[in-house]
């Protein structure tokens, strides 16, 4: 079976090797107080730092999840205002999660053909100034972005996260990328608060997720203070400082993330590859019988999840036919469910996958 599912997705086949590496290295009953770990984290920081051109002076944390970090964001970073741009489910959950712990953060939507532009951005906060009838946004607010909405296959153009942090110098910035950190190249220094988890572009088992901090991110977590919970954003900062963790994490985890950066080229190489197969794919699905792309605006279109619609009936039948042919093909989801399909651009699919899911997609008949 080839997955193109777009996450769990295709781990990298070295996976199999990692893991029995894993087991005869005794790395699954190795103690996470112990030197022996302290060193693989050590190392595992620094990789994905290298491997994803990381600042230095830039604070990489493990959690389990993208989901536990809008928690963890949400608890000890938001102090009464965020404010949440976003197109699609996921945006609209890690809005949710935060409404949930505090009443005062907001949501601006956008529609999927729209150009998130740097205008489109003012013209949300424009609003909520008005409302709170402040002249500027708050100091302390959190601008929150889903750089890529796996839901639907959209992507807020980096440039205008770059221009939102020049234009909202005192305001943190933090960006879901969970479905294309490790896919494509970020400007880093651009925001203050990455996370993503590693079973999308990273090709590996769920379970992990990786948070990319900058030092006024670190900063703002330490004025703020809160220690009430076990996943406390400053308390995981005070113990990365060792290269420790506030439990026993997923050991297995780090370990096979530090294997597999240690195979991945380095983001400016995948990047370039996950461009251009990604035009590929939107070129060959515009000249598709069935299959059109969902997005229409090249300029918010994703780079690492192609969103796919057809007539129902066609979607309906779709999955399970590509199962019997060998592809595991990624469901439409949320209010998309019913009228498209996604698949994966993800690093760890090759091109002759790739070539073979298009044969599939050629011959098909509704
Ligand atoms: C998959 C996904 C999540 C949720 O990830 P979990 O690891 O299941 O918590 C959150 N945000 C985006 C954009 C995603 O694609």
């Amino acid at each position: 079976m080839i997955c193109f599912n777009v996450g769990p997705s295709k781990v990298y086949p070295q996976i199999q090797g990692f893991l029995q590496d894993a087991y005869s290295q005794n790395v699954l009953s190795m103690p996470h107080r112990s030197q022996d770990f302290m060193d693989m984290v050590k190392k595992t920081i620094f990789l994905t730092k290298q491997k994803l051109n990381i600042p230095p002076q830039y604070t990489v944390l493990f959690a389990s999840s993208a989901t536990e970090c809008w928690e963890i964001l949400a608890q000890s970073l938001v102090t009464k205002k965020s404010y949440h741009i976003t197109s699609g489910a996921f945006g609209e959950k890690w809005y949710d999660y935060t409404h949930a712990i505090h009443r005062t953060v907001e949501k601006h939507s956008f529609e999927i053909n729209e150009n998130m532009n740097i205008t489109k951005v003012q013209t949300f906060f424009t609003f909520a100034e008005r409302r709170t009838g402040k002249a500027e946004l708050e100091e302390k607010a959190l601008i929150c972005f889903t750089h890529n909405e796996t839901s639907n296959g959209t992507q807020i153009p980096m440039s205008t996260i770059e221009e939102v942090h020049e234009m909202f110098p005192k305001q943190l910035i933090a960006v879901d990328a969970t479905s294309s950190m490790a896919g494509v190249n970020f400007s880093w220094k651009s925001a203050d608060i990455w996370y993503a988890s590693v079973q999308k572009c990273f090709g590996m088992p769920a379970g992990l997720s990786i948070m990319v901090l900058s030092p006024r991110a670190v900063a703002r977590a330490s004025e703020i203070g809160e220690k009430k919970h076990y996943n406390s954003l400053l308390k995981m900062c005070e113990n990365i400082e060792k290269y420790q963790t506030t439990h026993t994490p997923n050991v297995l985890g780090i370990y096979l993330l530090m294997r597999t950066l240690e195979i991945m080229p380095s983001i400016k190489e995948t990047d370039e590859i996950t461009k251009k197969r990604a035009k590929i794919w939107y070129q060959y699905f515009e000249k598709h019988h069935l299959f059109k792309p969902l997005v229409d605006l090249e300029a918010v279109r994703s780079d690492t999840v192609i969103a796919l619609k057809a007539p129902k009936e066609v979607i309906l039948t779709l999955k399970e036919r590509a199962k019997k042919a060998g592809f595991l093909l990624g469901s439409g989801y949320d209010r998309w469910k019913e009228n498209t399909f996604r698949i994966a651009n993800f690093p760890s699919i090759t091109d002759q996958e790739i070539g073979k899911l298009k044969e599939f997609l050629h011959k098909y008949e509704g």
